[in-house]
């Protein structure tokens, strides 16, 4: 239990399976985790499934499972729910497209060694953690995830930090996984100690989706613990304002008051968010919470997401629509990450009509066009 939550003061409506349980439980990370609903049969009894989710449960039961926490699954609705869309498994998961990948952005190659990435000269990114409060049925690392048996070793861990030790150049320092916020305090802790003993590392990235699908863990006992490490920044991922609860936002609150940096990384899901006012009604509630948007994601080209892609110019479409309309604090990068390892590349709405000569002309957000003049680069001697 969390000393410093005022239990009863803010709360999303509970499934009515959970209804009697008392507030204190409830809010245990611990408990919902051992509660979890992993199978076809207890989801059946919550929430009246349809035939192709019964198909898709089945059909994905080996290969990427179902398991949703009693907090996030009380946020479900109908069967067109977005909550509802990103943790339980459709019929369509089972259709393949050519261009389908297992490991879409090659992070297996990038690997020198196994539980750490390096793709970039000055970042790294490690797998902490395996597992997670629920399996997100858009997940790019679903080849990872769910299999508790793949959890990193301590001589992995090492040897993670050990090519840290050996390549300076790493300035940032992503703990992803899964979820490194399934670990235990004592054991998140530990790493985080590990690679802020590496003097050259400046930065720790927190990822973790706990603060969407279940608030409860970010507990003020373990971020008192984790700020003694700072900086740290945190990359979360809300995707749709159905998400953003109290017990969510007080999360946030609690991350930004332990000095935290908190961004959001978003993916585009066809019929769950590809819609501007959708995404802005997201991210107004995020900067509310002093979190930041940071990138809006084209779904990677994972085997199992064909039918939750959007196309590129929706995404482009979005953020013409914010530009201008909406607070700069609440318009992220949209990001693609491209396929085949060759990292992350921006795209942004083409703001220029033409150059003539020297003269840019541009379109405003209202579609009026303005000049700007280009000169060449002047030297500093102007000056004198
Ligand atoms: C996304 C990613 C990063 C971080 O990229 P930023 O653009 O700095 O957020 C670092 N390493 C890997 C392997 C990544 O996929
Ligand atoms: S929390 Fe992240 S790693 Fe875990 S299933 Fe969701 S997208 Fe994948």
């Amino acid at each position: 239990m969390d000393g410093a939550l005022d239990p009863g003061a803010h709360r999303t409506p509970r499934h009515p399976a959970w209804r009697d349980v008392d507030e204190a439980t409830w809010r245990d990370w611990r408990w919902q985790l051992r509660h979890r609903v992993t199978s076809e049969e207890h989801l059946g009894e919550l929430i009246a499934l349809t035939e192709s989710e019964r198909r898709g449960l089945r059909g994905r039961a080996e290969a990427f499972p179902m398991a949703v926490t009693p907090y996030y699954l009380s946020l479900f609705g109908d069967a067109r729910c977005p909550v509802r869309r990103q943790a339980v498994p459709l019929a369509a998961e089972l259709e393949r497209e050519p261009w389908d990948m297992r490991d879409p952005l090659a992070e297996e190659e990038h690997s020198p060694v196994p539980i750490l990435s390096h793709r970039y000269p000055d970042r790294a990114l490690m797998y902490v953690s395996h597992s997670c409060p629920v399996y997100c049925r858009h997940c790019t690392r679903q080849r990872k995830v769910g299999d508790v048996a793949s959890a990193p070793a301590a001589a992995e861990l090492e040897a993670a930090v050990d090519y840290l030790r050996a390549t300076p150049k790493i300035k940032d320092v992503l703990l992803s996984g899964g979820d490194p916020l399934s670990l235990s305090d004592d054991k998140l802790v530990r790493v985080v100690e590990m690679v802020r003993a590496v003097s050259s590392v400046e930065v720790i990235r927190l990822c973790t989706r706990n603060p969407v699908t279940l608030p409860f863990r970010l507990t003020s006992a373990l971020l008192q613990r984790l700020r003694a490490f700072h900086p740290i920044f945190v990359s979360t991922h809300f995707n749709h304002p159905s998400e953003c609860t109290p017990e969510a936002g007080e999360a946030l609150n609690r991350l930004a008051d332990a000095g935290f940096n908190v961004g959001n990384q978003m993916v585009l899901l066809a019929g769950i968010n590809d819609d501007a006012m959708i995404v802005e009604r997201l991210n107004r509630w995020l900067v509310r919470h002093r979190c930041r948007p940071y990138y809006m994601f084209q779904c990677d080209p994972v085997a199992g997401t064909a039918h939750l892609r959007t196309p590129i110019a929706t995404g482009l479409a979005i953020l013409d629509a914010l530009r201008g309309r909406v607070s700069g604090l609440a318009i992220p990068q949209f990001a693609v990450d491209l396929p085949g390892g060759g990292g992350k590349v921006t795209l942004s709405p083409d703001r220029v009509v033409r150059v003539d000569g020297d003269r840019w002309i541009f379109r405003d957000f209202k579609g009026e066009q303005f000049t700007y003049v280009d000169r060449p680069r002047r030297r500093l001697d102007v000056i004198s």
